[in-house]
Order: C-alpha cells, then sequence, then structure tokens
C-alpha cells in the first residue's frame, strides 16, 4: 500500500487537443471517463485532495481536452472529456468520439478506467458501451457510483447490487462501487484499486465492505 499522500502530489501537466499532444507512451495512466455532471471533476479532487485540480464548472462547448496530471515520472492520471454535452454540434462530437476511441483503443500504457456514474442514473447508453470495450480489450474498470449521499442507505445499497447484478458478466475485471465526492465516501477503496492498477502495491478489496450499514 502506498502511503496515503500519494495521490495528492497530482500536478496538471497539460491538456491534449491530440493524442499526438500527449505525454510518451510509457509509465502507468488510468483514465477517468464519464458522462456530463456525474461528478468527474468533483472525484479527482477528492482523490487527490486538491480543491480545483480538475475544473469543476466547465462551459458547455468549450474545446475538450485530454487532462494529464502526474503522480511521479511513471504514474498518470487522465481525465477524459465528459461526454454527452448536448449543446456541442454534431460534427465536434464525432471528432472527440475518434480521439476518444483512439486514445482508449491505441494508449498501451493505460492500465485502467475509472467510470463516474450519477448513482441516480447508473449504465447510461455510453457507460455501456465504454464497459463492453474496455472488457474486449480485457482492460479493468472501477464504476464509481458517484453522488451515493444524495440517497438513503437502501436505495443507494439496492442500486449497487443492481448494477453489480447487470454487470456480473464482466467481473472481476469490472468492479462497482459506491462513491461521493461530497463526503469523500469511498475514496480509500478506490484507491487501493488504483494502487494496483499503477502496481504500487495489492490489498485484497471486499466488494461486501461497500454496503452502507
Ligand atoms: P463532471 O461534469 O462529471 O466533471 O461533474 P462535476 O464534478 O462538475 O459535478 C457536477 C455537479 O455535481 C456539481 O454541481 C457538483 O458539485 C455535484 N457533485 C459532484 N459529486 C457530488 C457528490 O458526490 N455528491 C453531491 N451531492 N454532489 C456532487
Amino acid at each position: 500500500m502506498n502511503d496515503k499522500s500519494y495521490y495528492r502530489k497530482a500536478t496538471y501537466d497539460l491538456g491534449a487537443a491530440k493524442l499526438s499532444q500527449l505525454t510518451a507512451d510509457e509509465g502507468y495512466e488510468v483514465a477517468f471517463a464519464g458522462r456530463s455532471n456525474a461528478g468527474k471533476s468533483s472525484v479527482l479532487n477528492a482523490l487527490t485532495q486538491q480543491k480545483s485540480l480538475a475544473r469543476t464548472s466547465k462551459t458547455p462547448g468549450r474545446t475538450q481536452l485530454i487532462n494529464v496530471f502526474s503522480l511521479d515520472e511513471e504514474r498518470r492520471l487522465i481525465d477524459l472529456p465528459g461526454y454527452g454535452y448536448a449543446k456541442v454540434p454534431e460534427s465536434v462530437k464525432l471528432q472527440w468520439q475518434k480521439t476518444l476511441n483512439a486514445y482508449l483503443q491505441e494508449r498501451k500504457c493505460l492500465r485502467g478506467i475509472v467510470l463516474i456514474m450519477d448513482i441516480r442514473h447508473p449504465l447510461k447508453d455510453y457507460d455501456q458501451m465504454m464497459i463492453k470495450w474496455a472488457h474486449s480489450c480485457e482492460l479493468p474498470v472501477l464504476v464509481l457510483l458517484n453522488k451515493s449521499d444524495k440517497l438513503k442507505k437502501n436505495p443507494a445499497n439496492n442500486t449497487l447490487f443492481a448494477v453489480r447484478d447487470e454487470l456480473a458478466e464482466y467481473a472481476p475485471l469490472v468492479r462497482v462501487q459506491l462513491f461521493s465526492a461530497l463526503k469523500k465516501t469511498g475514496a480509500e477503496k478506490c484507491e487501493a484499486v488504483l494502487d494496483d492498477w499503477f502496481a504500487l502495491g495489492y490489498v485484497e478489496v471486499d466488494d461486501a465492505e461497500d454496503i452502507v450499514g
């Protein structure tokens, strides 16, 4: 297990509009993806304990970049552009889809995807697509059911079980846990999964621990 402050070391490196602008394809990357407004920026800020590492208020339609945050010389967190902005012209959407697909398919140092969903609206089309794609590449996915503070215990647990059930065919490569960027719940467990992907150490993660008691 890494020291607790490891993810706090994240510093902003660059924003890439094209794959060719990214850091050399070496070391380890973990990419964060999610529908707009699911809380991807808030999750990144919660994990790194930095209030504004990833900007939490974005203007729909502004240029979308792949943002790179370095943890050390070998390891990076990647903030993929949020998907689902209705106001973006179709041509821009298609271009982004292409860049995203190319990143996901070509990036050799990519070790896993953290897929953030709003617990009240899980498993939308694009989420399903990401999971299917990652599975076809045998890339692990950690689904964070974010904003779990918005639900009471039972509905939160029931959603967790339902999403796990729905994704059971992809286990163990796809795991699902509750998260709240606001309350910072689920962060330690998420870190344990990231530590494993970043080859920083392995700890057994017990999925039963997620259930809100
Ligand atoms: P992004 O578009 O996916 O990067 O989403 P943001 O991080 O900008 O969050 C979208 C909205 O959801 C903001 O108003 C956040 O304050 C709110 N939000 C994000 N995470 C949480 C959470 O865990 N709980 C609650 N209650 N609100 C959250």
